[in-house]
């Protein structure tokens, strides 16, 4: 649980895009060859070409040190001086959170591999706000380190955990989907360790929530 991960993304100037681009598959072969690199993701994003999200995991501090010591000396350091970086650094042992009583507490074994804001009338009556943001997990990489919510069948398939005590949200899955779970993500104890990544439901957001974030809306379900 010392694993260290960095989530977040850089913006490349539009004059060094292409240079960036040719450069990148060897700067992640080379990362993806350091000893502790347990996954290097960069991939540029769907609708933002000048974007890319990055994921880097590595076993511990030592690991990632020796990494960010690697790159300061390589060729892609030099070629990427004009990037912007947005990063989050945590550690795994960081996802943790619970229901608002504390009643409930959660602890996730990996980092979520996908998040959406729901804007479905589903989530706005049972949250009460006016969006949801969800991240998405494998049952198996969550522990219920203390209590686990009651659940509710918000329809035949879908079961929407909260806390008995306190009536805090925070699971939501699909019987049809049994190895997967989603979580609210603002009940982490630091709620910005993840982020949304696409809006569902857009069809029903409400006419007066403004959003300028430039995640990819669909306006029922997501289209892969
Ligand atoms: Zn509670
Ligand atoms: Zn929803």
């Amino acid at each position: 649980m010392n694993n260290v991960i960095l989530v977040g993304y850089i913006t490349v100037p539009e004059s060094e895009l292409e240079e960036v681009k040719k450069a990148l598959p060897t700067h992640i072969a080379n990362t993806h060859n350091e000893p502790g690199c347990i996954e290097f993701n960069v991939i540029q994003h769907v609708t933002e070409p000048n974007r890319f999200d990055v994921f880097e995991q590595f076993t511990n501090e030592v690991a990632f040190a020796k990494h960010q010591r690697n790159v300061e000396n390589s060729t892609w350091d030099a070629l990427t001086k004009n990037v912007k970086r947005h990063y989050t650094k945590l550690k795994l042992s960081d996802l943790i959170g619970g229901c608002h009583c504390g009643k409930i507490r959660y602890q996730l074994t990996a980092y979520p591999f996908d998040g959406d804001f729901c804007h479905c009338r589903d989530c706005q009556k049972i949250t009460g706000a006016p969006t949801s943001a969800w991240m998405d997990i494998k049952k198996s990489q969550l522990n219920w380190q203390q209590g686990e919510p009651t659940e509710y069948a918000s329809s035949q398939a879908i079961r929407r955990g909260f806390c008995a005590s306190c009536g805090s949200t925070l699971s939501y899955r699909s019987i049809e989907h049994d190895n997967y779970i989603s979580l609210a993500i603002t009940t982490l104890d630091n709620p910005n360790l993840m982020s949304p990544n696409y809006h569902i439901y857009g069809e029903q957001q409400v006419s007066w929530l403004q959003l300028t974030d430039s995640c990819k809306k669909y306006p029922r379900q997501r289209i892969v």
